[in-house]
């Protein structure tokens, strides 16, 4: 039977980097959900949409057509056909994907393409993000909750953008995560039966090797 794992958490806490890899160990699929919401967000920036206006962004929801591939040792993101996997990564997208992503019916959206991805990946799937342990995926496998220092996380990030301020990283993820966790639909939360990793004095590999144990007890 497919294998399904949800590993939630907020930004900088190894999420990708782990996710991947438990991915590519196991033989599963690996999706990235939160790139998903930085394309519908590069979406509605390309498109004239006022962000600062849920209901045009609800509007708008249906619009792009999102492709996700799902091979851990290279996934793809893809809107209306155009490879996008820059452009999300911009300070302008981070910025605003937030935003888009409390929007109800961006929500909906997603989380259906969400479920119509894990249903179809033959070995099972690694699925990252926010609320999937929580609401998208409520009956994976195993779940995962990864957390770390604000210090450890704005390290990580920074080192991931080359270079950039640490004390601005630190700001603009303690934002970024307050905004996630405060919103009315499908916050980004611990879901209750998911065991808690805190990732601040593990390295990688560590965090990699105690979630393929998880997975195969
Ligand atoms: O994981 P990443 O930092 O790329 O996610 C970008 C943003 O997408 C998050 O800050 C959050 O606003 C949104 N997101 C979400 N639900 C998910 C994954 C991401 O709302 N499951």
């Amino acid at each position: 039977p497919a294998v399904i794992v949800a590993i939630d958490g907020p930004s900088g806490t190894g999420k990708s980097s782990t996710s991947k890899a438990v991915a590519a160990q196991l033989g599963l699929s690996y999706l990235d959900t939160g790139a998903q919401y930085r394309a519908i967000t590069w979406w509605m920036v390309n498109n004239g949409i006022d962000i600062t206006d849920p209901s045009a962004i609800a509007g708008a929801a249906d619009k792009p057509e999102i492709v996700s591939g799902t091979d851990p040792s290279g996934p793809t993101i893809a809107v209306d056909g155009t490879d996008v996997a820059g452009p999300i990564r911009t300070e302008e997208v981070t910025s605003k994907v937030s935003a888009v992503s409390a929007v109800p019916e961006v929500r909906t959206r997603i989380t259906e393409l969400q479920r119509s991805i894990a249903a179809g990946a033959g070995a099972g799937i690694v699925v990252e993000g926010r609320d999937i342990g929580t609401t998208v995926l409520p009956d994976a496998d195993l779940k995962i909750f990864l957390t770390a220092s604000p210090e450890a996380r704005a390290a990580r990030r920074s080192g991931e953008l080359k270079g950039a301020d640490v004390a601005a990283t630190r700001d603009s993820l303690i934002k970024r995560d307050a905004a996630d966790s405060g919103r009315k639909t499908s916050p980004l939360a611990k879901a209750g039966d998911a065991v808690e990793v805190d990732t601040t004095d593990l390295t990688l590999q560590q965090v990699i090797e105690c979630v393929v144990t998880l997975v195969e007890e």
